[in-house]
């Protein structure tokens, strides 16, 4: 038996599944979770000393790679000087002027612990600015796990959402909208029927949580004139694509600006933070300023902060984005190559620093249902090969990969050694 083997028997006893969230159990690829021990740069090591090019990047955190010496600097220094104080400070004004700065929506913003929370508080915000209830979100992207949230598309585009969980009310269901992404026609319906009702539409502006699916051309574009067509508050919720996809994010790769933004994984630095903000008279309706309640003992942690900051801080350098989109590229490219000298079927999208890989007849992927039509059985085995390959791909077919500006030219041929043997076995 491995070690991660026994860790995750006995973790299953006192941990619900064996882990603190779900997808980490491999349940879509099969198998046993692999126990991290270690991971730096472009790296991670199993409790069984196995090393492997990682691109999952703890879901898209560790841009710089893991344990950029920098980084682990900054939070040793803030170390000495405690952990918490639940009390402002310099950082977080520092924090909020760099984020500003970066991203010229976010004209006031508020840190909180997680993504959930930055997309739970603009839904809050956007409720309580425009007075009402209803939420637009589209099947396939996720915003982390709140009420409102979980909600899948009822029959027909039009129906009232359903939870996709248990523990769910229906009756908070009914207030979010599900319709298909990068289906404008299905906004533009749906506004003319019910937008005197609708708060906000939440949008991943590249779709990364069904796989990676970029905006149709114009997409973006068309829901931003829709919402100010019928005073909608727009989110592009950037918890994954914020600084990954362009320093500015993708509302800077795509040029469409929306009121809020959330974001999260990032600008944590690999420590648990998100933030949400945008338009100065929206977010004046935050308490303690205005009457929209939202609050955190840990929001805005010194620690979290110095190594948020120092991450920013670092990709705020010329070439840095461009870099990561070519390595992402070269290594996309290669596998394309690989696969299709092998006979087999396989597409890949790309935004910059995140990508995604299918195994599918289609030209192209554009819709959820694209994704739902792609081989998830041959990618199980794919993912799986990869792994004796020394290759950590996400597991599973529906999440995103990311690229970090640690990998270089010997995890490139790691990679396409790993993919080129797994192809052929593949067949
Ligand atoms: N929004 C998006 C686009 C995400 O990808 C995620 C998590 O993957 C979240 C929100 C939720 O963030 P967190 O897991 O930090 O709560």
């Amino acid at each position: 038996m491995s070690r991660s083997e026994t860790l995750f028997a006995s973790a299953q006893n006192r941990i619900p599944g064996g882990v603190n969230s779900p997808v980490r159990a491999f349940r879509s690829v099969g198998g046993t979770p692999l126990f991290f021990k270690h991971a730096e740069g472009a790296y991670v090591t199993d409790e069984d000393d196995k090393r492997y090019v990682d691109y999952v990047g703890s879901w898209g955190p560790m841009i710089l790679g893991h344990g950029h010496p920098e980084v682990l600097d900054a939070v040793r220094n803030q170390l000495q000087h405690g952990l918490s104080y639940g009390a402002p400070t310099a950082m977080e004004t520092e924090m909020a002027e760099l984020v500003c700065s970066l991203v010229p929506s976010m004209q006031m913003m508020r840190m909180v612990s997680s993504g959930t929370e930055a997309t739970m508080s603009a839904i809050r915000l956007a409720r309580g600015y425009t007075g009402r209830d209803s939420i637009i979100k589209f099947e396939g992207c996720y915003h982390g796990h709140s009420d409102s949230l979980l909600v899948k598309a009822g029959s027909g585009a039009l129906t009232q959402g359903v939870p996709s969980s248990a523990g769910v009310p229906a009756a908070f269901a009914k207030h979010t909208l599900t319709l298909p992404f990068n289906d404008l026609a299905a906004v533009e319906q749906m506004l003319a029927e019910r937008g005197s009702d609708v708060a906000c539409i939440i949008v991943e502006p590249v779709a990364g949580n069904m796989n990676c699916v970029p905006p149709a051309p114009g997409y973006l574009e068309g829901l931003r004139q829709e919402c100010d067509k019928h005073g909608v508050v727009l989110i592009f919720d950037e918890v994954m694509t914020g600084f990954r996809v362009a320093l500015g994010g993708a509302q800077a790769h795509y040029g469409v600006t929306p009121d809020l933004t959330t974001f999260g994984k990032i600008i944590g630095g690999g420590m648990p933070v998100g933030c949400f903000g945008g338009k100065r008279a929206i977010m004046e309706r935050i308490a303690p300023l205005g009457p929209v309640y939202q609050a955190g003992t840990l929001s805005g942690n010194p620690l979290a902060m110095a190594a948020g900051l120092t991450t920013l801080k670092l990709i705020n350098r010329p070439g840095f984005h461009e870099e990561l989109t070519a390595y992402t590229s070269r290594m996309l490219q290669g596998l394309k190559e690989r696969a299709e000298a092998a006979g087999i079927p396989f597409v890949t999208t790309q935004v910059g620093g995140m990508f995604g890989l299918y195994f599918s007849e289609a030209g192209n992927i554009v819709t959820f249902d694209d994704v739902m039509a792609s081989d998830v059985e041959r990618f199980k085995r794919f993912f799986h090969l990869m792994l004796e390959g020394g290759v950590y791909l996400a597991p599973s077919a529906f999440e995103a990969g990311f690229t970090s500006i640690a990998h270089g030219d010997k995890e490139l041929q790691i990679t396409f050694d790993a993919a080129e043997r797994a192809f052929a076995q593949l067949k």
